[in-house]
C-alpha cells in the first residue's frame, strides 16, 4: 500500500519560506501543505481553511485537551497546531504532505515518527533577514527588534534538520528544494511502493 511521506518546513519568518512553499506546490502537485490551526487573527487577504484554520483559544485549548493535534505551539503570543487526523488521513491516501511549522512542533513530530524529512530555510544574512521583516510589516521598532529576536532563536534549531536551503536567490533557492523532494522520490523504498507493477513484471 502507498503511503505518503512526511516533510517540514522550519524557517524564522522574513526569510521567505511561505512564497518558496506556495511555488514549490504549484510545481509537484502530489504534494500537499498542512492547513495549520492558529488563534492569531487573520492578516487581510487570508482566508479562512485555506491559509489557516482560524479557532478561538478556547476552542484550540479544548482540542489540545481531546489530543486532537499531532503537534502544537505557542508563537508569537499566538497558538498554532497541526490537526493529527488531517495529516495522517493524507498520508494514509498515500499523499506526500508538508508541515509548515516552527522548532517546537518539529521536535515534537521527530518524538512520533521518525520517518520525518526536515528541511530548514535560512535567509543570506542578519541584514537582509532585518530588511525583510521591516518590508513586511507596518510595525513599530521595538515589534521589530522583538521579531529579529524571535527569528534568531528559530535559527539556532537549524542544525536539528535534515537538509538545509539558504534563500539569496528565490529561483536557486526553489530549485534546490526542488532537488530535495524529487531525489526522496527517488529512493528504493518508496520507488518500490510507486512502481511496484513494472517491478515484478521487469523480472517476470
Ligand atoms: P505566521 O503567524 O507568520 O503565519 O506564523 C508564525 C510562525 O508559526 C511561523 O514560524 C510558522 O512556521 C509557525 N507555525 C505555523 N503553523 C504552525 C503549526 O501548525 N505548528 C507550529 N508548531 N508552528 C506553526
Amino acid at each position: 500500500m502507498k503511503q505518503g511521506q512526511l516533510y517540514i518546513v522550519s524557517a524564522p519568518s522574513g526569510a521567505g519560506k511561505t512564497s518558496l512553499l506556495s511555488q514549490l506546490r504549484q510545481q509537484l502537485n502530489y504534494l500537499t501543505i498542512s492547513v495549520s490551526h492558529t488563534t492569531r487573527a487573520p492578516r487581510p487577504g487570508e482566508i479562512d481553511g485555506q491559509h489557516y484554520q482560524f479557532v478561538s483559544v478556547d476552542a484550540f485549548k479544548q482540542a489540545i485537551e481531546q489530543g486532537l493535534f499531532l503537534e502544537y505551539a505557542h508563537v508569537f503570543d499566538n497558538y498554532y497546531g497541526s490537526s493529527k487526523t488531517t495529516v495522517e488521513a493524507l498520508l494514509t491516501a498515500g499523499k506526500d504532505v508538508i508541515l509548515e511549522i516552527d522548532w517546537q512542533g518539529a521536535q515534537q513530530v521527530r518524538k512520533q515518527t521518525a520517518a520525518v524529512i526536515s528541511i530548514f530555510i535560512l535567509p543570506p544574512s542578519r541584514a537582509a533577514l532585518e530588511e525583510r521583516l521591516r518590508q513586511r510589516q507596518q510595525d513599530s521598532e521595538d515589534t521589530i527588534q522583538r521579531r529579529m529576536r524571535e527569528a534568531c532563536k528559530e535559527i539556532s534549531h537549524y542544525p536539528e534538520y535534515d537538509y538545509v536551503i539558504i534563500n539569496d536567490d528565490f529561483a536557486e533557492a526553489l530549485a534546490d528544494l526542488l532537488a530535495i523532494f524529487r531525489s526522496e522520490r527517488l529512493r528504493l523504498a518508496r520507488q518500490r511502493q510507486h512502481h511496484a507493477a513494472l517491478l515484478s513484471a521487469l523480472l517476470t
